[in-house]
């Protein structure tokens, strides 16, 4: 494709801000105030690629010069962005790279003041978009590890197939908390618990951002803040939660994220408290900025600007709608590629006074920081021949890895697992070969793999034959009926269940249960009295009634590309069970919400407290494990102090496993509702057969806080005085704030 990549820095005319050694603050500066209305606008602006192509609409097709001067010279668009699945035709990553590029090359030889665009993404499970890079398990998966620095190891993996087509901008991690299982959403979050999440999505924004290739990519915390809370389970429908729900449980994984540095924020594009979060001047100036400190780009999620006029009704025309916007905090407009009022608009709620001269420059200040920080100035081109390398089959054994560690053992009655050698297994059921199921919403497709493509990778039937042991004959039935009759004569039965890919409303379920077809299915094979092991492939818990009874139960939720290898390493053996539910798995539908942190109520009814199918953390292996003898390091602690723990774990089995040591706090007595236990503090460590170890946490006293105060809650979170109960395993501690 030979074309030479020059750096638009080289043309330095003396100007400071193509300085590469001028500091970042003073080449903002400089550039901004060379900058028309016009020019400044254009740097708000985040538009659909596929407004550069064919009739410059959702058509595709080619670029087309006529739309990319439109967008790119004459809007002087700061970027553009492939939301889920736009990509070019080949879908290869060389091909990607080129279509970045010819934007890139667009926008700079167009535009007056040589302005690189930032190119965004929705690399989510790997670089998920492009046809024949390695998928990774959806967060739901890794938060099933307990493993923050394996998220960040995928992240990493993902940061180098993004960076190496160009895109420096993706729209991860979700932040997000998984506690209604009706919201299709759930499997793009890391668990229920704030902690479990936030430090996963604080792992995936250091991997993304610190990645080695040499180019950096930022990420983007989403959805600030409370998407996950739609009082329905609808995706979009406005939440309501109390304050004191926000801060105490809701605030801390978006912090933790933007803690560890992330470049940018996007946000709900739901409403929350009745107030549209796009036009929350409390959440995005008062928490992100003020509070919080952050200095990076806030995003809008897709055309939700405009959102605040068309759907809320909180304006009454579009410039009222970004002047709303932008004065909560958003820095920057995603837009589908029929908007054509934005530029208009945004000029005009200047000129109106609407949004102020300082409001903007700080805005478009923002991005262009973002664009000097990504070094975009002096790096704006990828070299489109090395793309195909840099992405095709990469680092599978890592995605194995993850798999393998995200997948959570929930039931093995009679030693049915691992399953012996030299045995006649059948394999069946609807999601046992289907990579469409097994790798979900966002890959390829915006709702999962379209149809007709085939995407690499190994799926479950294909995993079990290839790993299965020597003398083992394992048969893929994909027929039900058959399946039942092979079963009879068969030593077990593998089957394989869950949901189809989804994603935004597509995956909302009111009834988040196994389909009652599959139900049947499962019903059908336990009868022939043959040990059966349900494969659960879904993005949710569901509700399995009968079929949950199985002698065998495995959650697999959305492994990617290698899930099929990571079913067989641990049906055969190869690799001991280590995940644990991120999240809790209800027992009857209308369970939903469902998670471990709730308050205690009166009636004590079935169901009215916590009594999941499975609760948060649960999972087995193929060994045991004791753990003991927690110890706090003092008794006496003020609430900035960090506190320190050991707990002694073994290995008490006959086989090497890695153990989830989760940390759990509770308070006899306290104010205002606490939960029953809440998370402090996790680890995972490997353990030799017969091994012992005592392992060492820290948590900050500081997790301890909730907000106090009167139904309404008042003021800041913070820790309240009195005595405190760690556990760990079934061992206690005690210790006392001040
Ligand atoms: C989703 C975001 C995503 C964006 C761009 C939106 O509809 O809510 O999560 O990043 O589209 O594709």
């Amino acid at each position: 494709v030979g074309f030479t990549v020059t750096s638009p820095a080289a043309a330095d005319k003396g100007e400071v801000y193509l300085r590469a050694n001028a500091p970042v603050q003073a080449r903002v500066q400089d550039l901004l105030k060379r900058m028309t209305l016009d020019e400044k606008v254009g740097q708000l602006e985040q538009i659909a690629v596929n407004r550069l192509l064919g009739d410059c609409t959702w058509s595709g097709g080619d670029f087309n010069e006529a739309c990319m001067k439109q967008v790119l010279a004459d809007e002087a668009t700061g970027s553009i962005l492939s939301g889920g699945g736009m990509g070019p035709k080949s879908n290869t990553p060389k091909d990607w790279a080129i279509m970045i590029n010819t934007v890139q090359r667009y926008a700079l030889e167009h535009s007056r003041l040589r302005v690189p665009i930032v190119y965004g993404v929705d690399a989510v499970h790997g670089h998920n978009n492009v046809l024949g890079a390695t998928i990774f398990p959806h967060q739901i998966g890794l938060g099933a590890a307990w493993n923050p620095a394996l998220t960040g190891a995928t992240a990493e993996s993902t940061q180098r197939a993004v960076a190496a087509t160009g895109a420096t901008w993706n729209f991860a991690p979700v932040a997000d908390l998984a506690r209604d299982q009706r919201w299709g959403r759930y499997y793009e979050t890391y668990s229920e618990d704030p902690l479990l999440a936030g430090e996963n999505a604080a792992a995936a924004v250091r991997g993304l951002e610190n990645g080695r290739s040499g180019r950096k990519v930022a990420s983007s915390v989403k959805h600030f803040a409370g998407y996950s809370e739609p009082s329905n389970g609808h995706d979009r429908v406005p939440g309501d939660m109390s304050m004191r729900y926000l801060q105490d449980t809701i605030l801390p994984s978006y912090k933790a994220a933007v803690d560890a540095g992330a470049l940018t924020v996007m946000v709900n594009s739901g409403a929350v408290n009745g107030v549209p979060a796009h036009a929350s001047h409390y959440l995005l100036t008062d928490v992100l900025r003020n509070q919080w400190r952050f200095k990076g780009v806030v995003i809008s999620d897709w055309n939700d600007v405009l959102s605040l006029q068309r759907a809320y009704h909180v304006v009454n025309d579009y410039p009222g709608a970004i002047a709303a916007a932008v004065n909560a905090g958003v820095d920057m407009a995603m837009l589908p590629p029929d908007d054509r009022t934005f530029h208009a608009s945004a000029v005009d709620a200047v000129k109106r006074g609407l949004i102020s001269q300082k409001r903007l420059d700080e805005a478009v200040g923002r991005v262009l920081w973002l664009k000097f920080t990504l070094g975009l100035f002096e790096h704006p081109y990828v070299d489109e021949s090395k793309a195909d390398a840099a992405v095709l089959g990469t680092d599978k054994d890592l995605a194995r890895k993850a798999a393998t560690e995200s997948m959570v053992l929930l039931r093995n009655t009679g030693g049915v697992l691992p399953l012996a050698a030299g045995k006649r297994i059948v394999v069946t059921g609807p999601s046992a070969d289907s990579m469409a199921n097994q790798t979900g919403g966002w890959t390829i497709g915006w709702q999962g793999i379209p149809a007709g493509v085939t995407v690499p990778g190994t799926t479950i039937a294909q995993g079990l034959k290839a790993g299965a042991p020597a003398g083992t004959d394992v048969a893929y039935v994909p027929d039900g009926a058959e399946a039942v009759n092979r079963a009879k004569s068969a030593d077990a039965v593998v089957v394989v269940v869950g949901e189809k890919p989804g994603a935004e409303g597509e995956s909302d379920s009111p009834r988040p249960e196994l389909a009652a077809d599959q139900q049947q299915l499962v019903a059908s094979l336990q009868a022939t009295g043959v040990p059966v092991v349900l494969v659960v492939v879904s993005g949710r818990p569901l509700v399995l009634g009968a079929a949950g009874n199985t002698a065998g139960l495995l959650a697999a939720w959305l492994p990617g590309t290698e899930g099929g290898n990571a079913v067989a390493d641990l049906l055969y053996g190869k690799a001991n069970p280590s995940g644990r539910l991120p999240v809790s798995w209800p027992k009857n539908l209308g369970n939903e919400p469902m998670y471990y942190q709730q308050l205690p109520g009166t009636n004590g009814g079935p169901d009215s407290g916590y009594s999941p199918a499975f609760a948060f953390g649960a999972g087995l292996s193929y060994t045991s494990y004791t753990i003991g003898n927690l110890t706090a390091n003092r008794s006496q602690i003020r609430p900035g102090d960090t506190v320190g723990v050991d707990v002694t774990v073994a290995n008490t089995g006959s086989r090497a496993g890695d153990l989830v040591v989760p940390v759990y706090v509770s308070q006899p007595v306290s104010a205002v509702l606490v939960p029953a236990k809440r998370l402090v503090a996790f680890t995972r460590v490997t353990l030799a057969p017969g091994q012992s170890r005592t392992v060492h946490l820290t948590f900050p006293a500081s997790r301890l806080a909730v907000t106090p105060g009167d139904v309404n809650g008042a003021g800041a979170p913070r820790v309240e005085a009195g005595s405190y109960q760690l556990s760990a395993g079934d061992s206690t501690a005690t210790f006392t704030v001040r």
